[in-house]
């Protein structure tokens, strides 16, 4: 089985663990919808603190069904695996037998070698499954606790700068909607580990079960190998050598051990590293073991690498990182509909976009690679979202910020002047500008509305004295600017003036 194969096999499962941290990611969201409810935050706090048992029991019932799914695939494919390397082995071994070489041996289905190597190949991902369910149980747990506690200390910090300016009830809600907007992105950059390892660091889901899978499926042929070999009574093996090899391979490829320890002449297997994690068929071991016999050329199931699979093996792992990171950003996509936060959302939906124009032209870079777009899927992220999510960021490429032509004069996102007669809105959409027309008797203008960060409209433009240059006795042909003054959501204050040079430049094209 080759590199790009092996990883193939463990994306499946890799996948279903991905979709499960997602799963919990998003019934921890579930649980913090009522956040915008004005209670005190230390309430607030007790209450979702007290939500935890259901939280666990409903986590609980999500992991068993990932884990079920998982469990028959990794199965399956165990067993498909054993019995091609099986069949593809077999007729060498006969050969050696039909030579008078070696002892015959029991069928395959017969032997007690072959089940012995299923039972520990089954055993391991057992343990791969059970680490990864124990782990997001109390993970997910101390996510959620953390996810709430840090809400609650974010929003009294943002309380305690906002009342130095106002007192106000919107104040208590708003600051803590900015603490969830904020917390949220936390919590979806740390995820759900499934696995922390001696030196106390966490493995994403993703990054444990694609490690311990393929090295799992990387022992199955080995594995086979050997336990036939047993039956035949083989115990001499070849190690294969390639260059490059890490410390303790090194001193064992390119030669023969005796697996009996018994040998004069050759090494005995137990002096290998054979069974260090960083040693000979380790994690990570590209090596290959193959029965031997003295002056035979035995079929060897293993292929060679070539090197070009070995770039496009590089480029695919290159595509995975960056299926990783859209996959991340449509999560945070997910969270924040979840929670009902549109502005985050927006944000999110505009990163997203570009992280799938990076994914996209490197796919169409690399000649081999194909999208996948099953590894970009995130559970949650249906068509709803996703259209919401292009919708949000070509709102974003309109209002994002405020545009200008290459004449210097300023970019108009809402021309309303086929509309007839209309009435501008006091708040709208964030950084846009209306232009409608205004006519009284003979005089027709052009009337500019800019809005500003906040959606709420804060100067006009007018290219003409509506009508009456006595009482707008501004500029060349009456033309002036109102500005808004705005407090507590009300206008308070209407000036008109002058226009300014930036201001005559960005509007030239109707003064
Ligand atoms: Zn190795
Ligand atoms: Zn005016």
């Amino acid at each position: 089985m080759s590199l790009l194969e092996n990883q193939r096999n463990a994306d499946e499962i890799s996948n279903i663990y991905q979709e499960l941290e997602e799963m919990l990611m998003a019934n921890i969201i579930n649980h913090c919808k009522n956040y915008k409810q004005p209670i005190q935050s230390d309430e607030w706090n007790m209450q979702k603190l007290a939500e935890l048992g259901k939280l666990n029991s409903e986590n609980i019932k999500i992991i068993a069904k990932q884990t079920g799914i998982a469990k028959s695939i990794i199965e399956s494919m165990l067993f498909e695996m054993a019995g091609n390397v099986l069949g593809r082995l077999e007729p060498s071994f006969r050969a050696l037998v039909r030579q008078g070489l070696t002892e015959d041996a029991v069928n395959i289905d017969k032997s007690k070698n072959i089940k012995k190597a299923m039972k520990v190949l089954y055993k391991q991902a057992n343990d791969i499954i059970n680490v990864c369910n124990t782990t997001m149980l109390y993970k997910a747990r101390d996510a959620y606790t953390n996810l709430i506690s840090n809400i609650v200390s974010t929003e009294k910090e943002y309380l305690k700068t906002l009342s130095k300016h106002a007192t106000s009830v919107i104040i208590g809600t708003e600051s803590r909607v900015q603490a969830v907007r904020k917390c949220i992105k936390e919590f979806n950059e740390r995820g759900i580990p499934a696995f922390v390892d001696k030196r106390g660091r966490e493995w994403t889901p993703e990054a444990y079960v694609n490690m311990s899978v393929r090295s799992t499926y990387g022992r199955v042929a080995n594995d086979m190998q050997m336990a036939r070999a047993d039956d035949y009574q083989i115990d001499l093996v070849e190690v294969d050598s390639h260059s490059g090899a890490r410390p303790k391979c090194a001193k064992d490829q390119g030669q023969i051990f005796d697996r009996a320890n018994k040998s004069k002449k050759y090494r005995h297997w137990n002096t290998s590293s054979y069974g260090e994690p960083d040693g000979l068929l380790g994690i990570n071991c590209r090596h290959h073991i193959y029965p031997y016999i003295e002056g035979v050329s035995i079929q060897r199931y293993f292929p060679v690498e070539k090197e070009e699979n070995d770039k496009l093996y590089q480029a695919t792992q290159k595509q995975r990182a960056l299926e990783r990171s859209v996959r991340k950003q449509k999560r945070e996509c997910m969270l924040y509909d979840k929670i009902g936060d549109k502005e985050a959302f927006e944000d999110a939906s505009v990163k997203l976009k570009s992280k799938e124009a990076q994914l996209r032209n490197y796919v169409s870079n690399n000649k081999g690679l194909h999208r996948r777009k099953d590894r970009e899927q995130v559970v949650g992220f249906d068509k709803r979202i996703s259209a919401k999510a292009i919708a949000s960021k070509k709102y974003v490429d309109k209002y994002g910020s405020v545009k200008y032509n290459e004449d210097g004069t300023v970019k108009i996102t809402d021309d309303w002047k086929n509309r007839g007669h209309v009435s501008i809105p006091k708040e709208y959409r964030k950084n846009a500008i209306i232009e409608v027309t205004e006519k009284k008797g003979d005089n027709v203008q052009i009337n500019r509305t800019f809005y500003n960060e906040d959606g709420k409209m804060y100067r006009q433009i007018h290219s003409g004295p509506h009508g009456n240059f006595k009482l707008h006795p501004y500029g060349k042909n009456g033309e002036h600017a109102h500005d808004y003054e705005w407090e507590n959501g009300k206008i308070t204050n209407r000036t008109t003036r002058n226009l300014t040079e930036k201001e005559r430049k960005e509007s030239s094209d109707i003064l």
